[in-house]
């Protein structure tokens, strides 16, 4: 070979060396890019997962400056899809929504899945008008029905919105911020929430009760009082409600208003409702042989009653006690029904066929339809006091009653006025053909020793003046 010769065998040999160099280091980048994007990225839905929302965040907010705002996304209810429907068709509606959201959002938006049904978006501005805006394209956008094979859902979500300031804050708390407003959305159902710092004192304040509700029962600062319920016919006690107490050594009187809603969310609800079914059944069977008849209502909330062990409690305190079923009444809220009514349901009918009675409480003030009315296994229905407060003065509220207790009627349910205070609201009530009375006009709740006392000296009311007050 000349050498002419060799140096062309080289040439060729070298830049085929160079080509396999270049194909390897190519195949790398490649799969690199397809690890990074993995590592960045959601399964799911393919968007850019939290991450990524940590890894890119200075560089985005280098570019866009200090003023840019945080929406925090949940969808609500979507656990009773997975549950109904499996995972798969659950999978196919979030692939669907994150690519509406992808789609509704204005360039530089960072779209975020955090996880489950959650999602997060950082828009680059603070114009609270342009926010509104852009929190009801996305609320549009979650409401247009999702078509799944045969098939359809629509849906809602719950949007919370925190904004940056000149203080240049950090994301991690304007995250907090923004799903903070996030369940404030929630509990307002008002399909989005601008974070506040009334909504952070709230937040506190929750904090507070809930940290403070751990040594409650442990240090023996909570009881129950009974509140009497009459017979309108008869002007006797049939039953009372109880009601618990808590009194914090510095606080004094927390109403239950206040930390029943906390000690629900933080789970705290199931030790307090064991107490209250203990602490009542027991103080109330101490009178039962006095009066044979009389019920006691207890107030379960939703996470009580779907607590598995939550009958079989009932059940061995009612048996432990001697308290017959018959005379137990279920206090339950319409609240109840946002969550899977078909659950509910089964639930309330095997309560019921052991024999328990269901009452209907706050009725009125959510959801409840006649189909609910109808399809649960319902013995009586409270009317919510907002409605007998203003029965006399309030035409509306007096129709609404009116009818409240004409639907009672011909369903065959009898109907409960509560928060009864005048006499002329008894008069009316009764003609309305209400058959059961509690408020203050009669009697204010009052703990177990007074109760004795009350019961002792009772007599029959017959409505002909205006009776005394019963203090606490
Ligand atoms: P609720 O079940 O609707 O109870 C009736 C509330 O109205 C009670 O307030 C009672 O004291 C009050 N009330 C009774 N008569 C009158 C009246 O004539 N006028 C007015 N203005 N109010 C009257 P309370 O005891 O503060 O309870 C508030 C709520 O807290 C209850 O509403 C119930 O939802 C919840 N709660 C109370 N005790 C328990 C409990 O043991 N377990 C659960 N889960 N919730 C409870
Ligand atoms: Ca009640
Ligand atoms: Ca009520």
């Amino acid at each position: 070979m000349s050498i002419f010769e060799y140096f062309l065998v080289f040439l060729i040999f070298n830049s085929f060396l160079f080509m396999i160099v270049r194909y390897i280091d190519q195949v790398q980048k490649e799969s690199k890019r397809v690890l990074e994007f993995q590592a960045n990225h959601d399964q799911l839905t393919a968007l850019p997962n939290r991450y990524y929302l940590e890894m890119c965040f200075p560089l985005w907010q280098e570019r866009i400056g200090d003023r840019y705002s945080v929406f925090y996304l949940d969808m609500d209810n979507f656990k009773i899809i997975n549950d109904r429907y499996g995972h798969s068709v659950g999978d196919a509606i979030l692939v669907e929504l994150a690519r509406r959201l992808q789609s509704s959002c204005p360039e530089d938006t960072i779209v975020v899945r955090q996880g489950g049904d959650e999602f997060i978006m950082l828009a680059p501005y603070c114009d609270i008008k342009k926010l509104h805006q852009f929190a009801e394209i996305i609320i549009s956008q979650l409401n247009k029905t999702i078509r799944i094979e045969s098939l359809e859902f629509s849906l809602s979500g719950s949007i919370g919105v925190a904004i940056s300031d000149r203080h240049n804050h950090a994301l991690g708390e304007l995250l907090q911020k923004a799903d903070l407003a996030m369940y404030e959305a929630k509990r307002a159902r008002s399909g989005f929430a601008f974070f506040s710092d009334k909504l952070q004192q709230i937040s506190n304040e929750r904090a507070f009760i809930e940290g403070a509700l751990r040594n409650a029962m442990t240090n023996n600062q909570m009881y129950m009082v009974y509140q009497p319920q009459i017979h309108a016919e008869s002007g006797l006690v049939v039953g009372v409600e109880a009601l618990i107490r808590w009194i914090h050594p510095l606080r004094g009187m927390v109403p239950p208003d206040r930390f029943i809603p906390v000690a629900e969310s933080s789970g705290q609800i199931n030790a307090i409702g064991d107490f209250v079914i203990d602490t009542s059944f027991r103080e109330i069977s101490e009178i039962h042989s006095s009066y044979r008849s009389l019920r006691i209502s207890v107030n379960v909330s939703v996470r009580q009653l779907l607590n598995e062990q939550f009958q079989s409690y009932l059940n061995s305190k009612s048996t432990e006690y001697g308290i017959s079923p018959t005379n137990i009444v279920i206090e339950i809220t319409e609240s109840l029904f946002i969550e899977d009514l078909e659950q509910i349901y089964n639930l309330l009918m095997q309560i019921r066929n052991n024999g328990y009675n269901i009452s209907l409480d706050d009725f009125g003030t959510g959801y409840s339809s006649l189909n609910v009315l109808r399809k649960l296994p319902i013995n009586e229905i409270k009317v919510d006091k907002s409605f007998v407060h203003d029965i006399l003065i309030d035409s509306q509220d007096n129709a609404l009653i009116r009818s409240i207790i004409g639907i009672g009627r011909s369903l065959n349910i009898p109907t409960l006025a509560e928060g009864v205070e005048e006499l002329e609201q008894v008069l009316s009530l009764k003609t309305y053909g209400c058959e059961l009375f509690q408020g203050y006009f009669f009697a204010k709740p009052m703990n177990i020793e007074n109760l004795k006392n009350y019961l002792i000296h009772f007599t029959p009311y017959e409505y002909q003046t205006s009776q005394e007050i019963v203090d606490d």
